[in-house]
């Protein structure tokens, strides 16, 4: 497709495009949404955009990020102090905090090991995680990591090494989704789902 537009729209649209979920088609007619709502919502995006520029920090306790340091997660006074939930990504934490699925507190890694990837232990922030897990606070971690293998194996790496700390360690569970149907789940899911089922 050729330039409609002066570069400096053309520029605008190719910057969008590449967000997560903007394809070249929607980048463009989020670009011009912006344009003619110009007052409405260019300015006070940019304006928003500049500040999260100026503020936004990674929290040097958990890896979650905010616009103060430590994070409004681990300065809030009503989280649980025993129980620390790891996360590979700030993603997932915002994840289980929109399903307020937890009051305890986080532990972002920053990925998942991946040997094929070239991303190993020393990528991840496993070293402050298992001195925080040393907390007599601490009580439980509960690993909340992809169902995929590099998930597994970060878990199970991660596991070894809390073996000292005096800490239980808990997975998420694997099963059957909510409103889900048996007939359409694939078999790891349903064979999971099994071995793991609990009483009723
Ligand atoms: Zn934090």
């Amino acid at each position: 497709m050729g330039a409609v537009a002066g570069p400096e729209i053309e520029r605008l649209v190719q910057l969008l495009a590449r967000l997560p979920g903007l394809g070249p088609r929607s980048a463009r007619r989020a670009a011009l949404h912006l344009i003619k709502k110009r007052e409405a919502l260019m300015m006070p995006l940019a304006s928003a955009m500049q500040v999260a520029l100026d503020k936004v920090q990674v929290c040097k306790t958990c890896g979650n990020i905010d616009t103060q340091n430590p994070c409004t997660v681990c300065t809030d006074p009503k989280r649980d102090d025993a129980i620390i939930v790891v996360v590979a990504d700030v993603a997932d934490l915002w994840a289980l905090e929109r399903a307020n699925a937890t009051q305890g507190r986080y532990h972002v890694l920053g990925a998942t090991l991946s040997p094929l990837d070239g991303v190993g232990p020393q990528d991840l922030t496993i070293d402050a995680l298992v001195a925080r897990a040393h907390d007599s606070r601490v009580h439980e971690i509960i690993l909340a990591l992809n169902a995929t293998v590099d998930g597994q194996t970060t878990a199970h790496y991660i596991t070894d090494l809390l073996q000292d700390a005096n800490v239980k360690v808990t997975r998420l569970a694997h099963g059957v989704p909510v409103g889900g149907e048996l007939d359409y789940l694939d078999e790891g899911t349903l064979s999971a789902a099994m071995r793991q089922r609990t009483l009723f």
